[in-house]
């Protein structure tokens, strides 16, 4: 046996995933060396945090929240999600059902530790966002894709999952508004995934990190129906509602008994999060204005990329109905999604992520954020435009 050996765990962390994001990093370091690029290939608002949560964290600090916090989180943190989640969701939520992690992507991770093991299977729609597959790997159960249609605007096909569904599986994960294609699930279908779940003894893991920006109704949670509570784990987090990305402050919300594990899977992963953070986040969740407002923001940046992309008459995408992306089929071009993407960034400097990392079935895809203003936006659209033409000509 070799004396330096990794486990095999770094095989199922470093999948297509960790690779995605390469012709971002090349973009940034170009920026950095002066080049005026439009960097859309990230998820992360362009938004400072508000400053009344600023000020909320400097208070916290210098009132002296700097030690370890309770594992499962600060208590008034707790108290002030259950209701946030109550006010969401309706019914009754108490603190117990509320653990405070690192970020929605600690939670995620955090999550599938708890609740599968070698063995086991997770249905996963594709398109799905790009560190899913090692998320639900990493503790030896087996990911099960379901691919959703872009001519389907990526609707919840239920009859798919079910063909899918074995007596292995042991969860199903969704996430809506979905990163990469902004698809926002409805009413009816939410109800019946969430039904199927429980009645099937499954988990239904939602990731609901892009909760606040819906651009045409409510936000439609499966966890607004309480009977089927007992099955349903909700994931979230303050990056995107409240731009706060760098602040790393998530939480889950499901049943006592998984709150009690994913407390020990803390204790032993982090030891609890930052103090101060978790006290500033308290004002942040007693804040609605701001969420309302990234909502339009969006919502109207949406509006502009997306009529920018339509005067292109061989690119394809879904309008988003919500979060911060579109993805946009780049077949016609003859191109990969990678290729695409390297290309665009070499000859019309806008950076975007390719589409392999976010499943097999969107190879030929790209993902674009919305995340700068309207004039950038209106610019970067007629430069993807121009970019397939010439492709397409040839030249
Ligand atoms: N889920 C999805 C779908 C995401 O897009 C992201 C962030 N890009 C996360 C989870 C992780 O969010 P957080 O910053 O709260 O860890």
């Amino acid at each position: 046996m070799k004396k330096y050996e990794l486990s095999t765990l770094t095989n199922r962390l470093s999948g297509p995933a960790s690779k995605a994001w390469d012709v971002g990093d090349v973009a940034s370091k170009r920026m950095i060396e002066g080049e005026d690029i439009i960097h859309l290939g990230v998820g992360d608002p362009d938004l400072d945090t508000p400053a009344h949560i600023r000020e909320a964290l400097f208070k916290a600090v210098d009132c002296g929240k700097t030690h370890y916090a309770p594992l499962a989180g600060e208590m008034h943190l707790r108290d002030a999600i259950a209701e946030h989640a109550m006010g969401l969701y309706g019914g009754k939520i108490s603190s117990e059902n509320v653990v405070v992690c690192n970020g929605a992507q600690g939670a995620i991770f955090a999550t599938f530790q708890c609740i599968c093991e070698t063995g086991d299977e997770v249905i996963v729609l594709e398109p799905f966002y790009a560190p899913y597959p090692a998320v639900v790997t990493a503790g030896g159960a087996k990911m099960v894709t379901v691919a959703l249609n872009r001519e389907e605007d990526y609707r919840l096909d239920m009859d798919k999952i079910k063909e899918a569904v074995t007596d292995k599986t042991k969860a199903i994960l969704i996430n809506s508004p979905s990163n990469p294609a902004g698809t926002v699930f409805g009413e009816a279908s939410v109800k019946q995934i969430a039904r199927y779940c429980y009645e099937n003894d499954i988990w239904l893991v939602t990731d609901e990190v892009y909760w606040s920006l819906c651009f045409d109704g409510d936000h439609i949670s499966p966890y607004g129906i309480e009977k089927y509570r007992e099955t349903i784990i909700v994931i979230n987090s303050l990056s995107k509602s409240h731009a706060m990305t760098g602040w790393r402050l998530g939480w889950a919300i499901g049943p006592v008994d998984f709150i009690k594990s994913m407390t020990d899977y803390t204790q032993a992963a982090q030891f609890g999060i930052n103090q101060f953070v978790q006290n500033a986040a308290i004002a942040a969740l007693k804040d609605t204005s701001t969420t309302d407002q990234f909502n339009e923001l969006f919502k109207s940046r949406r509006d502009v990329f997306c009529d920018g992309l339509r005067k292109s008459n061989h690119l394809c995408f879904s309008t988003p109905r919500g979060g911060m992306f579109v993805l946009l089929d780049i077949s016609a071009t003859g191109l990969s999604g990678k290729v695409f993407a390297e290309k665009l960034l070499d000859d019309e400097k806008v950076a975007v992520v390719p589409g392999f990392g976010f499943g097999q079935s969107v190879g030929n895809t790209v993902r674009i954020g919305y995340l700068c203003g309207e004039e950038r936006l209106t610019e970067a659209a007629s430069r993807i435009v121009r970019f397939a033409e010439k492709v397409l000509r040839g030249n």
